[in-house]
């Protein structure tokens, strides 16, 4: 960072310095907030300089100014999005133009005066990624401003972002009310991934760093901790790498990716070591790097930049708690609830379930395996949250709506009044569900539904009791696999498979195989890069190439399943061959166990998972081995549409309740009851109402689900016609459209069938 720029003005360093000097003078914020307009404009030889500020109304106010009309102050107000200020604040990138009047987003206001001046230069006020204002200063004369100039001025923005946040800048004065402060409520939309309402606090999965201190008191001593604090980086993202860690977002090579962007970039750090030599911390000069890396790169159209931006934001982010000496998983100590841009299952279970309540998620799908184990945990989870980890303040009283979506940050009292409403008429729901416990789950046709939960954790286990459900549709046992440090040892595995079995009395268990890989990882089992994880080297394929991981488990499961009936089922099986591989294992374990005389099972019954398409063209093969089949449609309409289950921009893309998916399954029902072979779904369709109102009306007369959906999927059942649905669901398959849930919901409300 030079003293000077190339033309002869002041460089950074020495703006900083009197910035320095004007923060710890006596002056009242307006005064304080004048001087730094005046000696901007003076340092830059600039006509003008002013500062804007945005209200919570969406205003953004001119707070200061130094060569504008000064009776404009506090009265010229721009929306974001108006005139040029507005279109920096809604893009947060610096604008710099020769002949500002000519440019589209120029709106002219009178009493400013501005129109004497032909260049402008203008940047972002940010805030951890937020924009909070907007700094200009203006020229007569048409010119371009240099680098030097545009980073000078992106400096002082940094230290005004910091004083605005600190309440330093403004103080008690009279427009620095309620919403200028960062603790206006805000109402946030987004989607909900699994169900119910949780009122608690914000704890950021990888917490923020608030960089308070912006200037160097020791240049030597930053330099050495910017050294020490890369080192740590780099070692820990090298760990990260090493033992395929999830705390990253982003498929590993997409971090190794941005690692070596950043931490082998030496252009990179010497900017760093420049922003120190000038004045700066080393907080301070991370943070400048990442406020500048953002604004390059947020606006390109190139999907693939952006997401780098991200990476390479989680990156300065861990740079920054390094220097701040953070933990990585932050510690629960009340009523929390988790606030990301995605996670992975297994980093949701490392946290103390006892304490979160909710979780919050700027990504995210519903059928990624983290909202599947937020739904076992029953914890509510709303996500593709736009921009919730910048929004959210660590510690925010937080309302997580995950009936509606919807997220309320710092509630008013009327807002949290209505929720205490809202959960209270929930719980009256619940209660409702509760007393229709021990009702038949019979339709009023008077055809019977077997209705089974899925589980996985030793807490889902009283849900089975408490739903009075049929039994366990689906266990999925990767579960107990991603919880622990290390892999679960034989006899674990068995007192486990036992205690299920237990818990679960004489009703039945499908008890499924690991199904290990894509987004199902294990923190102490490297994985290797794989370009399509979804698609990869997972489940069954996993199970076979390691054989000695399945028949270990099936070991255990033939120990805890002695004197009772055992039910095993293999997942992602794409043909018989492949099945008859595992049920051989199974065969093999049988005889060990025989030869040595230990008790069996009484009944074994093995089964497979139908989610791979080709499966449901050997369905004939397939039905003379299997003893069931459970359709999980998760995956299975991911491979359908040959779209990622957990991508976000794939959310809407295709519906679950669409002629192709009906039609598809509408193949496999018909072909599965005139072979006789049983057959369930598990996957989230079956938990969804409406979408298992259809499922009955194509046939289905078992389906496992969630326990949360089984007192809205009986009062749904028992509303219901399945002759008069199984007409509709036959008239809406074969039509051309690419979703028939209006119809469906059309016909639910003419029939009466209850979907709350
Ligand atoms: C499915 O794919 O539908 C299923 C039930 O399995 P999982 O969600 O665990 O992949
Ligand atoms: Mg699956």
């Amino acid at each position: 960072m030079p003293l000077s720029d190339r033309s002869g003005l002041p460089g950074p360093r020495v703006i900083l310095k009197q910035l320095r000097a004007l923060m710890a003078g006596r002056h009242s914020p307006q005064g304080r907030l004048d001087k730094i307009v005046r000696m901007i404009a003076v340092n830059m030889v600039a006509e003008v300089c002013s500062v804007y500020l945005l209200r919570s109304s969406g205003d953004l106010e001119l707070f200061a100014t130094e060569g504008l009309n000064v009776d404009a102050v506090h009265k010229t107000m721009l929306k974001v999005g108006e005139g040029l200020v507005g279109h920096i604040a809604e893009t947060s990138r610096p604008l710099n133009l020769s002949d500002a009047p000519s440019h589209p987003e120029f709106a002219y206001r009178p009493e400013t005066g501005e129109e004497a001046f032909q260049s402008f230069l203008g940047v972002p006020v940010l805030r951890g990624g937020l924009m909070t204002g907007v700094l200009v200063v203006q020229n007569q004369v048409k010119k371009f401003y240099s680098d030097e100039e545009v980073e000078t001025l992106e400096i002082v923005a940094m230290v005004l972002a910091e004083m605005n946040a600190s309440a330093d800048l403004l103080g008690d004065d009279e427009y620095m009310g309620e919403d200028l402060r960062s603790d206006a409520p805000l109402h946030l939309i987004g989607r909900s991934f699994a169900d119910g309402l949780a009122v608690g606090h914000a704890v950021l999965h990888q917490p923020r760093v608030e960089v308070t201190n912006l200037f160097a008191d020791d240049i030597e001593l930053e330099l050495e901790r910017l050294e020490v604090a890369l080192e740590g980086l780099k070692s820990s993202v090298d760990d990260l790498l090493a033992a395929a860690d999830q705390h990253l977002s982003g498929d590993p090579r997409d971090v190794l990716e941005a690692y070596r962007m950043f931490a082998h970039d030496r252009g990179w750090r010497n900017r760093m070591r420049e922003a120190i030599i000038g004045g700066m911390s080393a907080e301070g000069a991370v943070e400048r790097l990442q406020i500048e890396t953002r604004a390059r790169l947020s606006n390109t159209p190139d999907p693939y930049l952006r997401e780098r931006m991200h990476d390479f934001d989680d990156l300065a982010n861990r740079l920054l708690r390094h220097l701040m000496g953070y933990e990585t998983i932050p510690r629960l100590t009340r009523d929390a609830v988790l606030v990301a841009r995605n996670l992975g299952p297994a980093e949701l279970l490392e946290y103390d379930r006892d304490k979160l309540i909710g979780v919050v998620l700027e990504e995210g799908s519903a059928t990624a395996h983290v909202s599947i184990v937020a739904k076992a945990l029953d914890i509510p989870l709303v996500g593709q949250v736009p921009g919730a980890v910048d929004r959210i303040e660590p510690d925010d009283h937080l309302i997580v709506d995950g009936q509606n979506g919807e997220v309320h940050i710092r509630p008013r009292t009327d807002v949290l009044e209505a929720y205490d409403h809202k959960q209270q008429l929930r719980a009256a729901r619940q209660a409702r569900y509760a007393a229709e416990r021990d009702l038949e789950a019979v339709t009023l046709d008077g055809v019977r539904i077997d209705l089974n939960i899925n589980a996985g954790l030793i807490v889902d286990l009283p849900h089975l009791q408490e739903t009075n459900a049929s039994g366990i549709g689906l266990f999925r046992t990767e579960l107990q696999f991603m919880i622990g440090a290390h892999m679960p040892r034989l006899g674990e595995q068995t007192e486990f498979y036992r205690a299920v079995l237990d818990a679960a009395d004489d009703k039945p268990v499908v008890f499924r195989t690991v199904d290990l890989g894509s987004d199902k990882v294990l923190p102490y089992l490297p994985t290797e890069w794989e370009e399509n994880p979804a698609l990869g080297f997972r489940a069954i394929r996993l199970a076979l190439a390691r054989p000695g991981l399945l028949r270990y488990q099936i070991r255990a499961m033939l120990a805890a399943g002695a004197g009772r009936t055992l039910n095993v089922m293999f997942p992602m099986i794409a043909e018989v061959a492949e099945f008859v591989e595992a049920k051989a294992l199974v065969q093999k374990e049988i005889g060990r166990l025989e030869r040595k005389g230990r008790a069996l099972p009484k009944e074994i019954n093995i089964g497979t998972m139908l989610e791979v398409p080709a499966l449901a063209w050997q369905l004939g093969p397939l039905f003379a081995e299997t003893d069931f089949i459970s359709i999980g449609s998760n995956d299975l309409l991911q491979f359908l549409f040959a779209a990622d289950r957990a991508n976000p921009q794939l959310v809407d893309r295709y519906d679950r309740l669409s002629p192709p998916v009906l039609a598809f399954l509408s193949e496999i029902i018909t072909k599965a009851d005139k072979a006789k072979v049983p057959l369930s779904l598990c996957g989230e369709m079956a938990g969804d109402p409406l979408e298992a109102m259809a499922l009955l009306g194509l046939g289905f007369r078992r389906i496992s689900m969630a326990p949360a959906a089984i007192g809205p999927v009986k009062a749904m059942l028992r509303s219901l016609d399945t002759k008069a649905a199984a007409k509709e669901v036959k008239r809406l398959r074969t039509r051309g459209d690419h979703s028939v849930r209006g119809d469906l919901l059309a016909f639910a409300s003419a029939n009466n069938v209850v979907l709350s």
